[in-house]
């Protein structure tokens, strides 16, 4: 197992069309890149927040930067799927993204930009559950800055806390409704838990599964199932898996360790 330690990844990431997906007005871009001043860029109207984002990919590759562009999936109350830009120097480090003083990173009165950071110290923003696929703007950009993008891994992410206090884990899945991978976030107390919660344990259980549901939401009351979405408070309980699952879980494993 590959361990890394990290500084939670600064302003590095770019995000069209964060909320609802709206397509574009027409408007300028000004931005920074490692406090140098690029734009004014004109953006078009109606282009999706994709389109967008290809806009400024050709901008910003011309000024001699990097990009790596991930296009979400459209969420239910979405107009189109947002797009997330990463921002890199010719090296490959993250890039630091800036707005010019005093004016707006864009002047498109519909179509939002953003940018993403990670900042730890008031706890990662988790997801809600409008965003259990595509995750909050921070866990994007973490994961998405740091993640080593190799098929067939499952990555596991520590951090100090989660905005709030009340999650100690979460997870994504690699499916067709997400691009985050497979991937599971943790905090310090679910891993200083470990044997009473078991929180990893049923983050793991999710990525194997292939499966962010619990057995509860069916109607199964076995809290003493590993999956249960209260399993961390039964200290102590045997947390078991089934059968099923279980074989689900080894055919899942055997699929990753022949890719
Ligand atoms: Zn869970």
């Amino acid at each position: 197992m590959d361990i890394v330690i990290a500084d939670p990844p600064g302003p590095c990431m770019l995000s069209v069309g964060e909320k609802y997906g709206l397509p574009s007005s027409g408007g300028e871009v000004r931005l920074t890149i490692d406090g140098g001043k690029l734009g004014p860029w004109n953006i078009g109207g109606e282009l999706t927040p994709e389109q967008t984002a290809r806009d400024l990919i050709r901008y910003i590759e011309n000024a001699g930067f990097r990009t790596e562009l991930t296009v979400g999936v459209r969420g239910s109350t979405d107009a189109f799927a947002q797009a997330d830009l990463l921002v890199r120097r010719a090296d490959g480090t993250l890039a630091e993204i800036g707005q010019w003083p005093n004016e707006p990173l864009t002047t498109d009165s519909m179509q939002s930009i953003d940018i993403g950071m990670v900042r730890l110290d008031d706890g990662l923003e988790s997801y809600g559950v409008n965003e259990i696929n595509m995750g909050t703007l921070e866990e994007r950009t973490l994961l998405r800055a740091l993640s080593n993008k190799e098929p067939g891994t499952m990555e596991i992410f520590i951090v100090n806390r989660f905005e709030g206090s009340r999650k100690q884990g979460e997870s994504f899945i690699a499916s067709p409704a997400g691009t985050l991978g497979d991937a599971a976030i943790l905090d310090w107390r679910a891993l200083g838990r470990a044997r009473t919660a078991y929180t990893f344990t049923h983050e793991l259980g999710h990525l194997l599964l292939g499966d962010l549901s619990h057995p509860d939401s069916r109607g199964d009351r076995r809290t003493w199932l590993l999956m249960h979405s209260r399993a961390s408070s039964a200290v102590g309980g045997p947390n078991r898996i089934t059968e099923e699952q279980c074989s689900i879980m080894r055919a899942r494993l055997e699929e990753l360790g022949s890719i």
